[in-house]
């Protein structure tokens, strides 16, 4: 039941939403910090629904410092901590058009495009893939340290599991700036995320609730050995930060991205304009099943880096990109069975 009540007092309304938000931060640490849900993801999200309607009608009831508006949780002290260059942050979200149109909206408003500009504005779309996003930096082209998202200021160091990766450059081919932090997913396909799960059930371990769970519990290891058995993939998707001049449009970045080495989304898509966001959604939502990965959504971005540069960031997203997610359901389609060795 998401409904708020309407008729709290000042001391029930701060309770209740202390409560949640206790919560929500409980949940988010088995998530995140342990990669082992204590609940649904539809449960979950409608627990902050339920204080995001609290919260609407009680606002000077939330507590100071909530976990609800938090990116991820605090890096796991385990592994040596490290501060990105720039935040990574979360994606808003948006279910069908409508949503999607009022995501343009605010945009275009807060540009202050013209009925033209707006016309013309250009995004990428790539699938939202279900895995967890990391942060790979390069010094004169070379791979130096690679950092999970943790609280999205400060991530848990994990180079020497990445560098376990078949995937990843250890150099840029080419010409390469001084200092690139690059943003990508690492993720594990459907059959290894099956695979796996039933190779921790044979031992008597609890399988992961999804595939991004998995891929996170994969790579968040302290014996880079262990991660080394797990076949992982990756995609890069964007730049975090960069000491040179960039390309000027995300699409070129992608391309870039591709020339140095990294493994970048094929069903990747430029779109000249926000109208054709629902064909390529709906293609995509006929593409998924057949897909060796899970996805659970489209992001769009709008392509142009100088307007994401003054669009921003609202709270824990960019005001620049969402994803037009999928509805909750859906099984994993069941593929041949492989081995894996945990
Ligand atoms: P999110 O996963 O919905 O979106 C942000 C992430 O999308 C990025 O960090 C990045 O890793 C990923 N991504 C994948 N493909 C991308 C691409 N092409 N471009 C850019 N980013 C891409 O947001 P979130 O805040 O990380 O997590 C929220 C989700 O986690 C919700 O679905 C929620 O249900 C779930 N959750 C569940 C629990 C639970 O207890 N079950 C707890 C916390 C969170």
């Amino acid at each position: 039941e998401h409904t708020a009540p309407q008729n709290l007092d000042a001391a029930q309304a701060k309770a209740e939403l202390t409560r949640l938000a206790d919560l929500i931060g409980r949940y988010n640490t088995a998530y995140y910090t342990h990669d082992a849900p204590e609940v649904s993801d539809a449960e979950y999200d409608a627990l902050r629904k339920r204080y995001d309607a609290l919260v609407a009608l009680y606002p000077e009831a939330e507590p100071a410092e909530s976990p609800a508006h938090a990116v991820g949780a605090t890096p796991d002290s385990a592994f040596g901590k490290h501060r990105h260059l720039v935040p990574m942050l979360s994606l808003d979200n948006v279910f069908d058009q409508t949503e999607f149109e009022a995501f343009i909206n605010r945009a275009v408003r807060f540009l202050g495009l013209s009925d033209t500009q707006t016309q013309e504005l250009a995004f990428v779309a790539e699938p939202k893939i279900d895995g967890l996003s990391i942060s790979l930096t390069y010094e004169h082209g070379k791979f130096v340290r690679g950092t999970t998202r943790g609280d999205g200021t400060e991530g848990e160091d994990v180079t020497a599991n990445l560098l376990t990766f078949k995937d990843l450059p250890q150099t840029l081919n080419g010409p390469a700036p001084e200092l690139i932090e690059i943003r990508g997913e690492v993720f594990l396909s459907k059959e290894h995320f099956l695979a796996l799960n039933a190779a921790q059930e044979a031992i008597g371990r609890k399988p992961f609730a999804n595939p991004r769970n998995a891929a996170a519990g994969s790579l968040r290891q302290l014996d880079a050995r262990v991660t080394a058995r797990r076949p992982l993939s990756l995609f890069a998707y964007a730049v975090g930060f960069c000491s040179d001049k960039l390309p000027s449009s995300h699409s070129a970045y992608l391309e870039q991205l591709k020339a140095w080495g990294f493994p970048v989304n094929p069903l990747s898509r430029t779109l000249e304009a926000a109208s054709g966001a629902e064909a390529f959604f709906e293609e995509v939502a006929r593409a998924r099943a057949g897909l060796s990965y899970d996805i659970d959504g489209v992001v769009y971005k709008i392509n142009d880096l100088t307007l994401q540069e003054r669009l921003g960031f609202a709270g824990r997203a960019p005001r620049w990109a969402v994803a037009w997610k999928f509805p909750a359901e859906q099984a994993i389609t069941t593929l041949k069975s492989i081995e894996i060795q945990v």
